[in-house]
């Protein structure tokens, strides 16, 4: 290679090198973000919830100290979880206290600006642009994690990143099956070894294998495990320092995935899984379908970890960046 090449190589490198770190600066899915399609995903909960309050305010021109007992139950059993749940309701109760009672328009006002106040945004930061961004997914069985993956990797694909799975969920050999199903569809790399082999020995190969080829993006799967399992428990923190020696930061974004569906199971494992391990952000999965996603406002509330992703469908595009606007203006609208 002569000395042109050379430096038109680095030149492109740098230039590579630059663009990502732009684009990182925003990894924000709301480009592909369509509230319509939220909108439709969240429909059952949105049913639900405001069918409930619709009925107990039924005929009534203003909201008293009695109805908000009724509103209390219909937030708790809307998933939203008590401790939140109790949250809301001491502030419509301060509220009724000073202007003696609210209209329903006004109660719908009041609910839409505490839980829009309760929840926490997303906000990136600390991305390394230097080196491959690895993100390693955890959670129990079944609650979408593979999928997941997928759908992530189709979207960094389309912007243009180079994507690299790894398939570290080696307990059962349709795991590997399925994410190789996915990188096909996708059109991704993936690093996989025999089913059973040491997952931290798949992410050891994984991370070395998109480091030395300059990937953009890191998804390790794993394979669903219970937060009581201590044995479990203590194998994902050894494939997390095993990813440390390739790259330091290594798993930048540490991925916990919950399934809405199953409501206050979902805040429960948030909390065993917090407890026990390393997370860093949350994705909530099957949204579409359930009445439970009130859980979203919970989890919103009560972690310190965002909510960076829903999933609203099974489909390669039903993955949406988490935004707590959109999501509340679509619950209420
Ligand atoms: P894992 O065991 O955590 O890896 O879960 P999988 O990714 O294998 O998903 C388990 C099941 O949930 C599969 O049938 C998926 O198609 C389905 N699934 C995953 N995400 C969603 C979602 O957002 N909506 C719906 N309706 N189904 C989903
Ligand atoms: P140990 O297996 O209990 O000694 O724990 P380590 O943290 O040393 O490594 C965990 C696993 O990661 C190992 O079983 C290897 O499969 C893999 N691993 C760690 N370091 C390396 C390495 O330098 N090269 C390769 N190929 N794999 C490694
Ligand atoms: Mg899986």
């Amino acid at each position: 290679m002569g000395v042109f090449d050379k430096v038109k190589n680095l030149l492109n490198k740098n230039e590579k090198k630059i663009n990502t770190a732009l684009d990182k600066d925003q990894v924000s899915i709301s480009s592909n973000l369509n509230k319509q399609i939220i909108a439709s995903g969240i429909e059952k909960t949105k049913s639900s919830f405001f069918g409930k309050i619709a009925r107990t305010v039924a005929g009534k021109s203003t909201i008293d100290e009695s109805d908000l007992d009724d509103i209390e139950e219909i937030l708790i059993t809307s998933d939203i979880g008590v401790d939140t749940t109790l949250k809301i309701i001491n502030k419509l109760e301060e509220r009724v206290a000073k202007d003696k009672y609210i209209n329903t328009s006004e109660l719908n006002n009041l609910l839409k600006e505490e839980i829009l106040s309760l929840m926490h945004d997303f906000n990136e930061s600390n991305i390394n642009v230097n080196e491959p961004y690895v993100i390693m997914v955890v959670g129990v069985n079944g609650v979408g994690k593979t999928t997941t993956i997928g759908k992530l990797a189709n979207y960094y694909k389309n912007q243009g990143k180079k994507v690299v799975l790894g398939a570290a969920d080696t307990f059962r050999a349709a795991a590997v099956d399925q994410l190789v199903l996915w990188s096909e569809r996708v059109g991704v790399e993936i690093i996989k070894q025999d089913m059973g082999s040491d997952p931290a020995s798949v992410a050891f190969d994984t991370i070395q294998s998109a480091k030395s080829n300059d990937a953009d993006v890191v998804i390790i799967d794993t394979a669903g495990r219970l937060h009581n399992n201590v044995n479990l428990m203590r194998e994902l923190s050894k494939i997390r320092n095993v990813m440390g020696k390739v790259i330091k930061e290594a798993p930048h974004d540490v991925m916990l995935v919950l399934d809405a569906s199953t409501g206050q199971n979902a805040i429960e494992q948030a909390k065993q899984f917090t407890q026990a391990t390393k997370v860093d952000s949350i994705a909530l999965t099957k949204l579409d379908g359930t009445a439970k996603g009130g859980v979203v406002i919970g989890i919103s509330d009560q972690f310190k970890i965002p909510v960076k992703y829903i999933g609203v469908g099974e489909g390669i595009d039903d993955l949406h960046n988490f935004n707590k606007k959109e999501f509340v203006d679509s619950l209420f609208n």
